[in-house]
């Protein structure tokens, strides 16, 4: 068997110098190569490992075959966003950690060739195929008996939200997607930096459901705005929540309001949304920091990381209070990181953030840690080693330990149940306790974009079964 063809990349040392994309991706012969790679196993297991259950092996003949048109049309039966599943999926845990070929050493690139079909697509039809996507609509329209398109409202544009609002669409129902930013994507646009998954990347996924009919309102924050009682009385017959999980976690210890000091979702939210590396040309500012911490070891802290590099840092250490193995974040942002430069300080965790002039932040007070037993997450529990106190010199700190669910929605909606933890509570059918509203997403407990996405298509595929009343 040849080896797994690597994705090409630019150099870590002028990549990390600016936004633009690390990964290349393959050429038409790479993809060919790779694709050849794959055993076209009758009981392919990769299927069972992919939250959308993708016809991988399907889709991967023909690229074999050089055919990535026809590549494309099997992706999109099941993924609507496959440009961006092919960039950002922990493909190492879910699809490729099945292959039989990953028993043996080195899986099918899986996520590589995802890729490289989604961008043929987009490179041959810039605007994501208006066409194909009014006849994909208009062929499945044609299968709902159905001369009343029923409207259904999706909040939330993140992942979930968007997965939900393609298939409604495709089903023929009249969908509206309410965002509360001024921009579709959620973690897709404002988490996730440019350098891993670029804006036009996204436009044009969101520009195919856009030529599905999916209308999208901005600057809307349901609960707020609009309650959800009110989108029933304006018509709608059914309602999904995919509002993610945008609260920060912060540690709790003293100096977290110095200045300088950053929440993750702030810092990538002022870079990536608000473009404050162009400040004063646009209008938000980011403090720039030359000696940052990072603390976290997730993706969020994987990509405050880089970004703090490409924003001109000269030191970058990610402390992370438990061994790498550990780490959530992918295997490939973790390689990435450290290739750019940035120092990973393992078991360790800050006590206390210390004061320089101005209330700015001057150090981080950090201290030593070993593992224990595992906890709930199975994971081994760290702890702390008494006595083991150092400081590690800093201007600038960025906290990325995690979010908590997005509350303002449940706690503005009456009847909506949540669980202890802050999470929307849903059936087996994806329903919420209200009836007609559906959730899914990290608002429902779900953790990365395909998962998300996944419970966006159960969750259409419910409120159509739900809908057949109406008709
Ligand atoms: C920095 C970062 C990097 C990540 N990297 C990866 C990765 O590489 N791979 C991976 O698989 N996962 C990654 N994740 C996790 C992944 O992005 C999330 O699991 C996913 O985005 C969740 O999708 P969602 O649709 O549930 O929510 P979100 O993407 O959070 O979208 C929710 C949307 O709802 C909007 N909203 C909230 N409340 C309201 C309201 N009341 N009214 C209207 N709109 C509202 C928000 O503004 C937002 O646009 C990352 C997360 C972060 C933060
Ligand atoms: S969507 Fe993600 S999990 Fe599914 S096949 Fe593609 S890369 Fe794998």
């Amino acid at each position: 068997m040849p080896p797994r063809i690597k994705m090409p990349e630019r150099a870590p040392d002028i990549r990390n110098k600016d936004f633009k994309q690390v990964n290349t991706g393959y050429t038409a012969e790479e993809s060919v190569a790779e694709a050849k790679r794959c055993l076209q196993c009758p009981n392919s297991s990769c299927v069972k490992g992919c939250p959308v259950e993708i016809n991988i092996p399907g889709f991967i003949k023909k690229l074999a075959e050089g055919n990535a048109p026809a590549a494309i049309e099997i992706l999109k039966e099941k993924n609507n966003l496959p440009a961006v599943c092919g960039r950002v999926c922990p493909q190492e845990t879910q699809c490729e950690k099945h292959c039989i070929l990953a028993k043996k050493g080195e899986s099918i690139a899986i996520g590589n060739l995802e890729r490289y079909a989604a961008d043929f697509k987009l490179q041959s039809l810039p605007h994501c195929s208006g066409e194909a996507a009014k006849a994909e609509k208009n062929s499945q329209f044609s299968t709902l008996n159905s001369k009343l398109p029923l409207k259904v409202a999706v909040v939330g544009s993140g992942p979930a939200g968007l997965a939900c609002a393609g298939d409604l669409a495709k089903l023929g129902y009249d969908v509206t997607v309410f965002e509360s930013l001024h921009d579709t994507g959620g973690v897709l646009r404002y988490g996730i930096p440019e350098f891993r998954l670029p804006k036009k990347v996204l436009d044009s996924e969101i520009d195919y459901l856009k030529n599905l009919g999916v209308r999208f309102v901005l600057n809307t924050l349901i609960g707020r705005t609009k309650t959800v009682k009110r989108l029933f009385d304006e018509g709608y017959k059914a309602v999904f929540v995919g509002v993610g999980a945008g609260l920060p976690i912060f540690l709790g210890v003293e100096g977290e309001n110095l200045n300088h000091v950053y929440s993750a979702n702030e810092f990538l939210v002022r870079v990536n949304l608000m473009r404050a590396y162009e400040f004063p040309k646009y209008d938000t500012p980011v403090y720039k920091g030359k000696n940052v911490v990072v603390v976290g070891g997730g993706n969020t802290a994987m990509d405050s990381a880089r970004t703090a590099l490409r924003l001109g840092a000269q030191s970058v250490k990610l402390v992370y209070r438990r061994s790498e193995n550990e780490m959530p974040a992918r295997l490939e942002e973790r390689i990435h990181a450290k290739e750019e430069g940035v120092e990973f300080i393992t078991l360790t965790n800050p006590v206390k953030f210390i004061a320089g002039q101005n209330r700015c932040v001057a150090g981080a007070e950090c201290v030593k840690m070993e593992l224990g037993e595992p906890d709930a997450s199975g994971r081994r529990r760290p702890k702390k080693i008494e006595n083991s106190n150092f400081i590690i010199e800093s201007d600038m700190v960025v906290l990325a330990l995690g979010l908590n669910p997005n509350p303002v929605l449940a706690s503005l909606t009456d009847g909506l149940n949540t669980d202890k933890d802050g999470y929307i509570e849903i059936d087996e059918n994806f329903m919420t306790s209200l009836n007609g509203v559906f959730a899914g997403g990290d608002i429902a407990g779900g953790d990365t974009v395909i998962q998300a996405m996944g419970m966006g298509k159960k969750s259409a595929k419910n409120i159509h079964e739900y809908l057949q009343r109406f008709l």
